[in-house]
């Protein structure tokens, strides 16, 4: 395949940036080259939110069902150029094709929904002091120019879930695709957004640097981010004394655990999916797993087999169950945890190794690691692969208390079909989303998001259209009459 050269959108030219340096973005699977895409300068990111500026007051004041119109269709020119755009996010990003199609399915989904939401949902009258006499609106405003910044595991997706809101809100936005997988971003918002009024949504590429500038940003009120804890941490330091709003979405180190009644093949089945797809690169992958002394043997049994069974292979052949690892760091840092708990004690029970048959691209084994505990970094820290530490528990409330002893509180899933477990699971576990029976189910009209350490934002539902505008309380006294409060007291 040739390499594309993919560009920039600043208001309504598609441009190659102010600068001469380029980012090439390379197929994990194969590590060849699949595109190049401008490395974005401060410059051009000044030159974006000019454009956005620009777009915003028409955008504002656009009809809402005009907005939804122009939504839904761009969610419909998504279907149709679908078969493009799943080939270049499969090579550039490396998941199996019915994963990447399973992402545009939900983000065109998304895009559906808030076409829906925005045109009906607005303020709201509350009762006033003298209700014949005054009127007290709660209005929602949009921000002005938002600025989206997005990771690689789920690029179109985790795009959809900002901008469909923050349009619909009346927003104009910048989006920063991430330099692991922004060519998938570009040729969607290139082909299926290019009905909208320019400059409502502008696409500045590269790395860090030009996220760096989108968020130090004066005309940029607020910054949708979802990525690292460590870069949510950076944006929170430069953006908290401008007093930016901010809406971080930051990592994971979800739980899993499965209940005395589960049926232990069917919670393997579901582990290894939960701990599995997209090769473990899921902010909610399940990242601990928690099974009873006495269903222990036999559910890593089940583990064992299933996972030992998956194929590894590049997205796009037929029959692949996993696709490679997005790049080197992101497999040495599974390499590093997998290793240090083996150093620990921890004993490998499948995986735990480069595959042999493969000296191209960043493909790891799917392991399932035993005899594990919260000492390991396996247990602590983002690993973000194909990595499945399974740990015993004897009475249902320990298993409770493990799922909490962690910084992060993204989600958490549990396997059960008695009541009395999973009220008191959901009740008590200190996440923002919680899966029972069915792991990594997103909705559409569910908010999602984390508590703790994984950022407080909320994605999707009616609370993200809330996140992306912000509330101003109109007194209004429909009297010319002078008030009895007044001087002289
Ligand atoms: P990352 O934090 O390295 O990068 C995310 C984005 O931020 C990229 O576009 C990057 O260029 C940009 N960036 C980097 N430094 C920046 C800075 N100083 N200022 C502004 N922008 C900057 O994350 P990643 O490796 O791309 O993604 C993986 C992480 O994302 C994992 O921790 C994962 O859990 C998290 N994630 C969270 C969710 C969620 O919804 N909570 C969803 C998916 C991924």
């Amino acid at each position: 395949m040739s390499m594309g050269r993919y560009r920039m959108l600043i208001g309504d030219r598609w441009v190659d940036g102010t600068g001469d340096s380029w980012i090439t973005v390379d197929d994990p699977a194969t590590e060849e080259a699949v595109g190049r895409v401008p490395a974005g300068s401060a410059a051009d990111v000044d030159l974006a939110v000019a454009a956005a500026s620009g777009a915003f007051d028409g955008w504002r004041w656009t009809a809402a069902g005009e907005r939804a119109a122009l939504l839904q269709k761009a969610a419909a020119k998504s279907e149709e150029h679908a078969a493009d755009l799943l080939e270049l996010l499969t090579r550039e990003q490396g998941k199996p094709r019915s994963e990447q199609e399973e992402e545009l399915e939900y983000a065109v989904s998304c895009l559906r929904y808030y076409a829906e939401l925005g045109r009906s949902r607005r303020g709201t009258v509350i009762p006033s002091g003298e209700p014949r006499t005054q009127l007290n609106l709660v209005l929602r405003e949009p921000y002005g120019v938002v600025g989206a910044i997005v990771p690689w595991n789920y690029p179109l997706l985790l795009l959809s879930w900002k901008l469909a809101p923050a349009l619909a809100a009346g927003n104009a936005v910048v989006v920063k695709p991430s330099e692991w997988a922004p060519l998938a971003t570009v040729e969607w918002i290139r082909r299926c957004f290019d009905h909208f009024p320019p400059g409502v949504i502008n696409v500045v590429t590269g790395d860090g640097s030009a996220g760096r500038a989108l968020v130090a940003h004066p005309g940029v009120p607020l910054v949708a981010f979802t990525g690292s804890v460590e870069t949510g941490r950076h944006i929170a330091s430069v953006a908290a004394p401008m007093m930016k709003r901010l809406h971080l979405e930051l990592g994971g180190k979800d739980a899993f655990v499965v209940a005395p009644d589960a049926d232990p093949s069917t919670a393997a089945d579901a582990v290894a999916y939960a701990a599995l797809i997209n090769a473990g690169q899921v902010c909610t992958s399940a990242e601990r797993v928690y099974v009873p002394s006495g269903l222990h043997d036999e559910v890593v049994a089940a583990l064992e087999a299933r996972v030992s069974s998956l194929r590894l292979g590049h997205g796009l052949e037929e029959g692949v169950d996993m696709g490679p690892m997005m790049g080197e760091p992101f497999r040495g840092k599974v390499e590093r945890h997998i290793a240090e708990a083996v150093d620990r004690g921890a004993r490998v029970v499948t995986g735990g190794r480069r595959p042999r048959d493969r000296d191209r691209g960043w493909f790891y084994e799917p392991t399932v690691l035993i005899d594990v505990d919260h000492d390991m970094a396996i247990m602590r820290d983002e690993t973000f692969g194909p990595a499945i530490p399974v740990m015993t528990y004897t009475a249902f409330s320990d298993a409770i208390a493990l799922v909490n002893d962690s910084p992060m509180g993204l989600g958490a899933t549990l396997r059960s079909t008695d009541p009395v477990l999973v009220k008191r699971f959901f009740e008590e576990v200190k996440v923002g989303t919680v899966w029972i029976n069915d792991p990594l189910t997103d909705n559409d009209a569910g908010p999602f998001g984390g508590m703790k350490l994984s950022g407080g934002a909320r994605e999707l539902g009616e609370q993200a259209l809330d996140e992306f505008s912000e509330t101003k309380h109109v007194h209004w006294d429909l009297s010319d009459a002078p008030k009895d409060w007044w001087y002289p007291y």
